[in-house]
């Protein structure tokens, strides 16, 4: 049965989570089943009207705005199947808090998380959102098929083994409306976290390789201010394969109670410390999905180099430490391993992801971070496509979005699912690329 979608408010505020992008849109809908968002997409796309899919609204780009109509897949549900494979089966607007939960108490278990569950499963992958670990690939790794539904409301399915799901798993919702996606899981497991705080700087520095590969996933925390320490290491290690400590965090005690990532915050939105081992879904965030995650009022910014460069980004970084520090509430490093998705952070090199949680000041924050894309302009640094950037600095390989813009053109020649941020930091990007 085809049921007309329910036109809604844009959200309470028609703002992003941050609050830094006012959408332009001019609603947001939310059809209740496949047929729905089909019958509004070919709807929208008659009428000469854009269409954005809309997730839980955490990215700080623009990425996600249209002057057009927003969709959000919230309506298809958040019930997750696991078949006899291991595959699940995900309903696209689900969040990872949703999704993880389900898994778990299937006995199964995701290779990773971000920061935050918060965020929905198709809104992440779209943007090549990442955890960390030398050996975690980006969230959208885990994407074994997708469904999707295309300008003329036609429902398009990539399985596995289809030569455009590489394309399609980090799609920046520029082929259509994804409905639902096929994620790998394996066996549930444990992970302990564990926080030590005040690292010395030059010992972290010297190790640096050893202290990220410390456990399944690390985070190097800085506010930048002393020189002489790090603000804190989170490790977070499989109970099933606990990797070795750096001598750094080995030869020295750990934290004596919870830390929040952000010098100075109320640690109870962090999930458990101390080495208590738990589940993975309630280690591998920071952040309780419970609890608003990180700060609430902040802006983000990434790129992603590769890992091979580490100490010279890192060197690069502390030379302009002084200048950026009066705006970063804190800067974080994390690894990502290579992957072949076109449009991801980490396509085709093992990656370093260095980044910055700023206070919510956009001039001075701009200004710190086009010095930073300057620094990092000899390590051909990528920027997070869901997070503030300065322009200077692709948002992911040219050659991934060179052929990208095939798919594009196959799926939506239209450009039905277009926006002002495509054009500038998509087309752009594979024009240029096409023209060398
Ligand atoms: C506090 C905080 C912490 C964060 N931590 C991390 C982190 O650890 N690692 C990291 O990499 N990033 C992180 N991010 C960034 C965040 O993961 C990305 O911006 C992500 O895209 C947000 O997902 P969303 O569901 O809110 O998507 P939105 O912001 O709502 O949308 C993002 C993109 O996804 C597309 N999209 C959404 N749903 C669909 C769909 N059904 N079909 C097709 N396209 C769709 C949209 O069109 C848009 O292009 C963080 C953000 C915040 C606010």
């Amino acid at each position: 049965m085809v049921t007309s979608p329910a036109p809604l408010e844009a959200s309470p505020t028609g703002l992003n989570w941050s609050g830094n992008v006012r959408y332009a849109s001019t609603g947001v809908v939310q059809p209740p089943d496949l047929a729905g968002v089909q019958e509004a997409v070919a709807g929208a796309a008659a009428a000469g009207t854009r269409v954005r899919a809309l997730g839980s609204r955490h990215s700080f780009s623009t990425v996600a705005d249209t002057d057009g109509l927003h969709l959000s897949t919230r309506g298809l549900g958040t019930r997750v199947e696991v078949d006899a494979d291991g595959l699940a089966a995900v309903p696209s607007g689900a969040t990872y808090a949703e999704v993880a939960a389900q898994l778990h108490a299937a006995g199964r278990a995701l290779h990773n998380m971000g920061s935050l569950p918060h965020i929905s499963v198709a809104g992440a992958c779209a943007t090549g959102t990442h955890g960390s670990g030398d050996g975690n690939g980006a969230l959208a790794t885990a994407v074994r098929g997708l469904e999707l539904v295309t300008a003329s409301g036609e429902v398009v399915r990539l399985d596995a083994d289809h030569p455009d799901l590489p394309g399609a798993a980090v799609s920046l919702g520029a082929l259509g409306v994804v409905t639902r996606l096929w994620l790998a899981t394996e066996p549930a497991y444990d992970v302990a976290q564990t926080v030590w705080t005040d690292v010395p700087a030059d010992a972290l520095a010297d190790e640096i390789e050893a202290v990220m590969g410390s456990g399944h996933s690390v985070s190097v925390f800085d506010d930048l201010r002393d020189p002489s320490v790090v603000s804190a290491v989170f490790v977070k290690q499989r109970v099933d394969g606990r990797a070795d400590l750096a001598p750094v965090l080995a030869g020295r005690p750990s934290a004596a109670g919870p830390v929040h990532p952000v010098p100075g915050i109320d640690p109870a939105p962090a999930t458990e410390q101390g080495g208590v081992s738990g589940p993975w879904h309630e280690r591998l965030p920071h952040f309780r999905a419970e609890f608003v995650p990180s700060v609430g009022e902040e802006l983000q910014t990434e790129y992603f180099v590769p890992r091979a460069a580490i100490r010279e980004a890192r060197a690069a970084l502390a030379e302009v430490a002084d200048q950026v520090a009066p705006v970063l509430m804190v800067h974080e490093l994390r690894t990502v391993a290579a992957d072949e998705l076109w449009l991801s952070g980490a396509h085709g090199r093992d990656t370093v992801a260095i980044h910055f949680t700023w206070r919510p000041e956009p001039g001075p924050v701009g200004e710190a971070v086009r010095l930073l894309e300057r620094v990092l302009a000899p390590y051909d640094p990528r920027a997070h496509w869901g997070k503030v950037a300065g322009g200077t600095v692709p948002r992911c390989d040219p050659a991934g979005a060179a052929r990208f813009a095939v798919l594009r053109d196959r799926l939506d020649p239209g450009r039905a699912f277009g926006n002002a941020f495509l054009d500038a930091e998509l087309d752009s990007l594979a024009a240029a690329q096409s023209s060398t």
